[in-house]
């Protein structure tokens, strides 16, 4: 059994904000997260290839897609966007 982290879901809320969860949050297949604005948002997993000497920058916190490739993990993945 390989170890996979549990996957970080990424939510856009309409007003733009990014939010994170993981699947204690959102539960495994997926679901909604609770923006800090209060909005409840549909939930897609982040796609999340870990590149370690990928420094992470602006291309990664500012992003908006579902996919990161970046030495964070996604941690950091569309932070810029955070409400
Ligand atoms: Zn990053
Ligand atoms: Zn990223």
């Amino acid at each position: 059994m390989t170890t996979a982290t549990a996957p970080i879901f990424t939510a856009t809320c309409r007003r733009g904000h990014v939010t994170h969860g993981d699947a204690d949050t959102v539960g495994r297949n997926g679901g909604h997260l609770r923006c800090a604005c209060g909005a409840l948002t549909a939930a897609r997993v982040l796609a999340v290839t870990v590149k370690p000497d990928h420094r992470c920058g602006v291309k990664c916190t500012s992003a908006l897609g579902a996919t990161c490739d970046c030495s964070c993990g996604g941690k950091r993945h569309g932070s810029d966007h955070a409400a």
